[in-house]
């Protein structure tokens, strides 16, 4: 029980030291300095229930595994830049004006997704 208390104060840790979505592989090389024990089906498991919990939400772009952010920042509307070169998630401030001038005649709009694809700052170095 306290190897697991453990392994779950890590991956907050990362998360909260991170402040982007992160997929499973980057959350287990980022907790393994912390807890060397921790392997890639335990983060699965406490990812799972960090999203029960309602800690952590899941973030899904076209054709990739989940990544997760914190369901603190998911409550704030933003989108996600997406990084071609590193495949790292960042979050976007804020939101774009006037989506609905894109829809035909009659059309009613309920929501929106937007990801922004390119490379990241250290990428583009
Ligand atoms: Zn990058
Ligand atoms: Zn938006």
């Amino acid at each position: 029980m306290q190897r697991q208390t453990s392994q779950r104060t890590a991956i907050e840790t990362v998360f909260r030291a991170t402040k982007r979505p992160l997929a499973p592989q980057e959350i287990l090389d980022a907790a393994r300095d912390e807890v060397p024990t921790l392997n890639l089906a335990t983060v699965y498991r406490t990812l799972k229930r960090m999203v029960e919990d309602r800690f952590l939400h899941p973030v899904e772009l076209p054709g990739e595994p989940a990544r997760y952010e914190l369901q603190e920042a998911a409550d704030k509307h933003h989108h996600h830049f997406r990084c071609g070169t590193c495949d790292s998630v960042f979050d976007l401030k804020g939101c774009v004006n006037g989506l609905s001038k894109l829809l035909p005649a009659g059309f009613h709009m309920s929501g929106h997704d937007i990801v922004i694809y390119g490379d990241c700052r250290a990428c583009n170095a």
